[in-house]
């Protein structure tokens, strides 16, 4: 006897994604969100790729903040290379994001149960059949014939089941962001300052998020946080760059900058988003990767429920469409990112003085990185792998 065909934990857009396609495959389905919001607190840039985004839903004016189309790189000397990107991207209000991807889990049938925290899994002949979750104080139990983690970095309920969720040093940056009011940015410009002097092993972004508002963060290697603090490294960016602008909110946040995790299934379990390890490991960006992953997951676990078979071998298909999906490219973006993490800040100023002589309007993001793989030529074979859409 179950209660449930497949309980996702965790109502980031993984969950809801994974959510929303189980319930639409005929599964009964539940998300259990130990927060008592949807969506808040937000740990992230909000910033989005169009076509990515556009793959699952409309931009609707009600979450999107601003329209981007143009981006400004920065090298560590602050040389600017600015180019245009028509129809971008966009910087969300995730708040009000999330809560829409949970809405739709909702409509297609999905129960949603917020302050629902899960802290255990019941185990039988080694496969997950079911979680243990607190709800306003009070310990509660239900089975399930199958559970999705979407529970976030390094992936508890994962590890709950046995499986290896914890990231390398190296391969995890530390992120803070600050959300800033009274800040004067060009609202349709996203802006990257690249190099050790800004954010070693990683970099510093400012995204613009209207009404005078922006989201300045940046995410450093697991390997120099014992030498540098992200919050200190963005006050002392605040204080210098923009002294008049006034910290709104704060978040801070581990960002698995790693391949894919191996395993993303055991025996009735699947793992997806960040638990899964799906984000861009150059970029950092997991929303739309994790939508990805969460709606494989979803799909694949409907249709193993359906076969009466949520073994390994039985959701197989789940890893094998990811890596079809995004696996390969992502594959290939973490080698790009081992290789952009070589680069001497000289490097990158030497790759800025000749990228500037270009007119902005004949650069683009492959024209960067390719000027990037000609002082790392190793990684020039993935930069073209990334950029067909391996
Ligand atoms: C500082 C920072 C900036 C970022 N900026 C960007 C950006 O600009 N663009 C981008 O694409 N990505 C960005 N990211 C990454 C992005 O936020 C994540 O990749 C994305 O949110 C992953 O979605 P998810 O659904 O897998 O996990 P999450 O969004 O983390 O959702 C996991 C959910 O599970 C819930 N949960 C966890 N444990 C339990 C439990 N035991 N029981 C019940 N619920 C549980 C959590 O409360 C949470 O709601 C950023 C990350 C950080 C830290």
């Amino acid at each position: 006897m179950t209660d449930y065909d497949v309980i996702v934990v965790g109502g980031g857009p993984a969950g809801s994604m994974a959510a929303e396609a189980a319930a639409k495959g005929g599964a009964k389905t539940l998300m259990l969100e130990k927060d008592r919001d949807i969506g808040y607190p937000v740990r992230c840039g909000e910033g989005v790729g169009a076509a990515g985004l556009r793959k699952f839903i409309e931009p609707d004016p009600k979450w999107i903040a601003t329209t981007i189309s143009k981006v400004r790189m920065r090298s560590p000397d602050n040389t600017q290379v600015d180019f245009g990107l028509a129809n971008a991207g966009y910087v969300l209000h995730r708040r009000l994001f999330d809560y829409e991807l949970a809405n739709r889990a909702g409509q297609a049938g999905a129960e949603i149960q917020t302050r629902a925290y899960v802290d255990g899994l019941i185990m039988e002949n080694d496969a997950v059949c079911g979680v243990k979750y607190q709800y306003m104080g009070e310990q509660r139990s239900l089975r399930a014939k199958l559970v999705i983690a979407a529970d976030g970095v390094e992936s508890r309920v994962g590890r709950m089941a046995g499986m290896r969720t914890a990231t390398k040093l190296k391969d995890m940056d530390s992120g803070y962001q600050a959300t800033v009011g009274n800040i004067d940015v060009d609202q349709e410009m996203i802006d990257f300052y690249n190099g050790d002097v800004w954010a070693p092993g990683g970099y510093l972004w400012i995204f613009p998020k209207g009404d005078g508002m922006a989201n300045i963060g940046l995410g450093v290697n697991g390997k120099y946080a014992h030498e540098c603090h992200p919050h200190d490294m963005i006050h002392g960016f605040l204080d210098k760059y923009f002294p008049k602008a006034r910290i709104l909110t704060s978040v801070c946040g581990g960002i698995p900058v790693a391949k894919t995790l191996k395993l993303i299934t055991s025996n009735g379990l699947m793992l997806t988003g960040d638990a899964a390890r799906m984000v861009n490991p150059v970029t950092g960006g997991g929303i739309i990767t994790g939508m990805v992953g969460g709606q494989l997951a979803g799909q694949v676990a409907a249709e193993s429920i359906q076969s009466g078979d949520v073994t390994v071998s039985g959701m197989a298909d789940y890893p094998k469409r990811w890596h079809k999906a995004e696996g390969k490219g992502h594959e290939a973006f973490y080698r790009i990112a081992q290789g952009i993490a070589e680069i001497t800040d000289d490097q990158l100023n030497k790759i800025a003085h000749r990228l500037v002589k270009t007119p902005s309007d004949k650069l683009s993001l492959l024209k960067i990185f390719t000027a990037v793989a000609r002082e790392k030529p190793g990684i020039l074979l993935d930069v073209t792998r990334a950029f067909a859409g391996v």
